[in-house]
């Protein structure tokens, strides 16, 4: 079956995510869109993934927990789970590598915590926009090892990009996808990869319309995960 998806949306806790990147209002927007999945993608933290996947519990929408990673070469790569306890494994080791750095609200943006019915709960101190501790070498590793599914995001972006960062990715990492906003670009890269397209939206309005689908056997998270991980284009 052909599932529409984004798989690269941040909520207000990235700073650079806007405020009104509530779960309740990305669960709809995607609904609204017609999307079948959608994974949340905040920058070094799942601290609202949880909520989103519970805001869409009703609903036919599926949540993958997902993470966009800041390496320490600064590349952006994005991390899906079929379960937040793996992602929550993750996200300790990827936070407590990132340095203490306060967030500065007036200059990034703030950081906000939410349940699932769009309450405020708090407010992330640390900036999370930082590089990590991880390179991609280590980080891929990791992700592997917990049984995720990790790609480079947006590599035809000219800064956080595995491409701009390293010129080229690198043999030893297997990645099965790549994620490309502009299917103009690169497209020699969709003979050895699976490529994606995300909106990678910090605005609701940005959130991908059903255009990009990917083929599963059915309508389930590891069904989604199982296909990004063959090696055979989408
Ligand atoms: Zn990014
Ligand atoms: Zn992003």
């Amino acid at each position: 079956m052909n599932l529409y998806y984004d798989f690269h949306i941040h909520t207000c806790l990235s700073p650079c995510g806007d405020e009104d990147m509530t779960p309740n209002n990305i669960v709809n927007m995607a609904i609204i869109k017609g999307l079948d999945v959608i994974a949340i993608t905040d920058h070094n933290s799942a601290g609202n993934v949880k909520a989103c996947m519970d805001a869409a519990k009703e609903t036919e929408l599926l949540v993958i927990p997902g993470m966009e990673v800041t390496t320490s070469e600064e590349i952006h790569a994005v991390v899906l789970f079929d379960n937040l306890d793996s992602l929550k494994t993750l996200e300790k080791l990827i936070y407590d590598s990132v340095p203490n750095v306060k967030n500065k609200p007036d200059i990034f943006g703030r950081q906000i915590f939410m349940d699932s019915e769009d309450n405020e709960v708090g407010e992330e101190e640390k900036l999370l926009i930082t590089a990590c501790g991880f390179d991609i070498f280590s980080l891929y590793k990791k992700v592997t090892e917990l049984g995720g599914v990790i790609f480079p995001a947006h590599i035809d972006k000219s800064s956080f990009s595995i491409l701009s960062n390293l010129g080229a990715i690198p043999r030893e990492l297997k990645f099965r996808a790549v994620e490309i906003k502009n299917a103009q670009k690169c497209t020699e890269y969709a003979l050895d990869y699976k490529v994606i397209h995300s909106s990678d939206a910090h605005y609701l309005w940005d959130i991908s319309e059903r255009e990009n689908y990917i083929s599963a056997d059915g309508k389930s998270i590891s069904d989604v995960l199982y296909k990004l991980q063959q090696k055979s284009t989408i």
